[in-house]
């Protein structure tokens, strides 16, 4: 299983994060300041860490620097800045993706599996499971009470980008940047279209939706109904 360093000054974060990750069976490292996270990160040689942006002895964005001129470890910075120019100027340090405060564990388990996948040289990648969803990345095989579901690329790449966020609400707007690559330009429509599609192939309806939550006025979230 994945190894995990959480670099995070605020204790009752850190001990929760760090519990319900071990019980998911990570190997998790904490630490409550820069120096003694860059001297976990030597020492443990994670699979990911976790760096809160805000920390006692050194800014998270400086740490970060440091980080990147030792290993290039993946790294999902938490942080309660949520300005543009902030998260900008986080990915450009180096950060592979970033949270914002306050979040869920789930959320976090999400993107560490995110990040994991995209840097596994390695083979073996864990598996997404919603409900009764299960989704093995690698393979691109997704299936739904152990029966395969039939997905076209695109509704696949939709399906993993919504689990890897679960319980995120996503805008049409990013998932045409993000899943069909158009930023500017292309239609919403085409969104509406294939989470239609999908919604059929899960078994439900805009009516009567189990995992796939409309949220009018801002988008789409993935959720796990049981
Ligand atoms: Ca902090």
């Amino acid at each position: 299983m994945a190894a995990v360093v959480i670099i995070e000054d605020d204790q009752r974060i850190r001990e929760l994060v760090a519990r319900v990750l071990a019980d998911k069976g990570y190997e998790v490292e904490g630490a409550a300041n820069a120096l003694d996270g860059l001297q976990k990160i030597v020492q443990a040689a994670p699979d990911v860490v976790v760096l809160d942006m805000g920390l006692p002895d050194l800014d998270g964005a400086e740490l970060l620097k440091m980080i990147r001129a030792i290993t290039d470890v993946p790294v999902v910075v938490a942080t309660a800045r949520s300005e543009d120019r902030d998260v900008i100027r986080t990915l450009d340090a180096g950060a592979d993706d970033y949270l914002v405060k306050p979040f869920s564990v789930e959320q976090l388990e999400a993107r560490l599996r995110a990040v994991l996948r995209r840097s596994a040289a390695e083979s073996h990648v864990p598996q997404i499971v919603v409900g009764d969803i299960r989704i093995d990345p690698n393979a691109r095989v997704a299936t739904l009470s152990d029966e395969p579901l039939q997905l076209s690329p695109k509704e696949f790449d939709l399906l993993v980008y919504l689990a890897e966020r679960i319980g995120t609400v996503v805008s049409k707007r990013q998932l045409m940047a993000e899943v069909w690559r158009q930023p500017y330009g292309g239609s919403e429509k085409t969104v509406d279209v294939h989470i239609s599609w999908l919604r059929k192939k899960l078994g439900e309806s805009a009516a009567e939706s189990r995992y796939l939550e409309t949220v009018y006025g801002v988008g789409i979230k993935l959720v796990d109904p049981s």
